[in-house]
């Protein structure tokens, strides 16, 4: 089952809602769901004043989140549903560039203070670009009756990966919604799990080629400077003794020893794929990746590689230790 970043968007007014009552049910939910898988990660987005706040990054540490939270009660300012939720996805999109192979689910928990939506055309514009990604979508909704908005609601989540939408109208009812959202999610129909090459929409296809970030050319080689997949200077595939670099570990490759690893890594689309060293999200031209397995170039067969595979997950748990993760906030223009 994959491992999963969650992002909860509490999407409730302080003069409604108890914040305490909420911050217990969610801080028994992180509990639950770190002990069914300690490679999941978690993230709050709540509003201020001045607009929403969540973590600069998921965590495994879900007890900073229940801090913040605890720190932030009294100024939780009523938040604005759509708005919530274009940062939540457009946040899932800076980390989908950052890590390989998670299922990112958003969990709205709404109460019944929400004005009704009227930009969910917004929301939906962005989870359609995000429709070749695993990320889902569930709502719990605390003490909503009378709901003009379900059909909106439902509209959101089937243009996702799927998810639900749950009604409560006591805590007890919200923590068992909570322990029923601790389950994994699993893609029933997708093109997710098909592997690299399957075949992708050409809208789609344009929107993560113009995620991913170019290679970089490293202007000086030194000396010691080998390329991480041959560990030689000159390329024993095309020859080459020019260098780029990951924009974001910066790590050293010949851009054609880098085409095998693409042609096993790629996203679905055979010239985007991620860094062997970092997982950034990173793409080769075209033309320069077809030429080399179209056979075009020559002996890219059996030279060998020093790439070891990685464990992102110990990768990942790593730098979360060494850091400390803070609140940010981002503006909103509707
Ligand atoms: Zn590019
Ligand atoms: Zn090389
Ligand atoms: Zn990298």
């Amino acid at each position: 089952m994959a491992s999963e970043d969650i992002l909860v968007f509490l999407a409730v007014d302080k003069e409604f809602t108890s914040m305490d009552a909420i911050i217990k049910s969610l801080a028994d939910f992180f509990q639950l769901k770190a002990s069914k898988d300690p490679t999941d990660r978690f993230n709050v987005v709540f509003f201020l004043d001045q607009g929403p706040v969540f973590l600069e990054d998921f965590t495994f540490q879900y007890q900073l989140l229940v801090d913040k939270l605890n720190e932030n009660k009294d100024k939780v300012a009523k938040p604005n549903l759509e708005g919530g939720l274009f940062i939540a996805l457009t946040f899932i999109l800076d980390i989908y560039k950052l890590v390989s192979g998670k299922y990112f689910r958003i969990l709205v928990i709404r109460d019944a203070s929400m004005p009704p939506i009227t930009k969910d055309f917004l929301v939906n514009g962005l989870l359609d670009k995000v429709s070749q990604m695993p990320v889902f979508l569930d709502f719990i909704d605390v003490g909503v009756y009378q709901d003009d908005d379900e059909q909106k609601i439902l509209n959101m989540i089937n243009t996702s990966r799927g998810g639900e939408l749950m009604y409560v109208t006591t805590f007890q009812e919200l923590e068992d919604a909570l322990k029923r959202q601790a389950e994994k999610k699993e893609i029933e129909v997708g093109l997710w799990d098909k592997g690299p090459n399957f075949d992708m929409e050409y809208e789609h296809k344009r929107f993560f080629e113009d995620l991913a970030s170019d290679l970089q050319p490293v202007e000086q080689v030194t000396g010691d400077m080998k390329c991480t997949v041959c560990f030689q200077s000159t390329s024993p595939v095309c020859g080459t003794d020019a260098l780029v670099q990951c924009p974001a570990c910066k790590t050293p490759f010949h851009d054609c020893c880098l085409v095998s690893w693409a042609e096993q890594s790629n996203i679905g689309i055979g010239h985007v794929f991620r860094c062997p060293i970092c997982f950034y999200l990173i793409d080769l031209p075209e033309f320069l990746v077809q030429d080399i397995l179209n056979g075009k170039e020559e002996s890219y067969e059996g030279f060998e590689s020093f790439l070891e595979e990685i464990d992102q997950d110990a990768l990942l748990m790593e730098r979360d230790k060494k850091r400390e993760l803070d609140l940010v906030q981002k503006e909103l223009d509707f």
